[in-house]
């Protein structure tokens, strides 16, 4: 299978580093015209250099804003109005117990980890009807089926883009547009890797060890007992972005090493 994306948009949030930067990089593969975003010019510039020079020919252009914000996701959708392939990837996470989780933490992460894609997908998702194509996928998490102790404020967030993703699913009835959320397990990503280092200078460990030791630990469950690489999950969701992924709709497409032990 050539997936070839040749003329369509797509936006990926939060793209700069980690698992969106590596979803960019995928789709810029493809051919199609990738938008990257991130909150300070500085980054999406580099996040466009960075791209320009991995995959040679790639399309690339970027729009500075924080998608956490109404805003943000408005002066996103003045900046460019039509996009084919929505990929809600921004979002942020934070280890905390339960009882020291205050409630400017729970609006926060609800902010940047929900509203960001409700907010984006009511701007772009009628054009996608209208033309009768389009793609929206939700960067959930296992976390959204395993809610973590050390983070349900997180937990919360993922769980919410799965109904979301699921709902608007349903308005795509007889449509060639689909709505999917992906759910990575724990993906080596910048924003994983400071927190694996963290762990690693606070045990006294190598960041192997602390990374091995994590999965051990808190994903005991993991079928592949490692951490993902961001370009295994964007791997997956460049293919639900395809026009080969036509009858995946309404799904949630696990890439967590089969760590959720349940089949269905
Ligand atoms: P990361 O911290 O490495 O990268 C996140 C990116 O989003 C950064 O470029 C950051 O600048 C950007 N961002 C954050 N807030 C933003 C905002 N308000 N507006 C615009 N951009 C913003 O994170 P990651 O690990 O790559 O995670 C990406 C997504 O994958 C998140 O939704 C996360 O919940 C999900 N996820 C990650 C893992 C993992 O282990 N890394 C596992 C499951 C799910």
């Amino acid at each position: 299978m050539k997936i070839d994306l040749t003329g369509k948009t797509a936006l990926v949030t939060g793209s700069t580093s980690g698992i969106g930067h590596a979803i960019a990089k995928g789709l810029a593969a493809t051919g199609a015209q990738v938008v990257v975003n991130g909150r300070s010019q500085g980054k999406v510039d580099a996040a466009i250099t960075a791209i320009t020079k991995a995959v040679p020919g790639a399309k690339v252009k970027g729009v500075a804003a924080d998608v956490s914000t109404a805003e943000g996701c408005n002066a996103l959708a003045s900046a460019l109005p039509e996009v084919d392939i929505l990929i809600n990837n921004a979002g942020i996470f934070e280890p905390k117990g339960f009882f020291d989780i205050p409630d400017e933490d729970w609006t926060r992460f609800f902010e940047v980890n929900v509203m960001s894609g409700i907010r984006l997908s009511r701007a772009y998702m009628q054009g996608m009807l209208k033309r009768n194509w389009g793609r929206i996928v939700f960067i959930s998490s296992e976390s959204g089926l395993n809610i973590p102790g050390e983070m349900i404020h997180y937990g919360m967030t993922k769980t919410a883009q799965l109904a979301i993703s699921r709902g608007l699913a349903e308005l795509t009835k007889g449509t060639a547009v689909t709505v999917n959320s992906v759910l990575p397990g724990p993906t080596m990503s910048e924003g994983v890797e400071t927190f694996v280092k963290d762990l690693a200078k606070q045990n006294g460990q190598s960041v192997e060890e602390a990374a091995s030791n994590f999965v051990k630990q808190h994903r005991s469950t993991s079928l592949i007992q490692r951490f993902a690489t961001v370009e295994e999950i964007a791997n997956m969701v460049v293919y639900v972005s395809s026009k080969e992924a036509s009858v995946t709709n309404g799904a949630a497409l696990r890439a967590e090493g089969g760590i959720v032990q349940t089949i269905a």
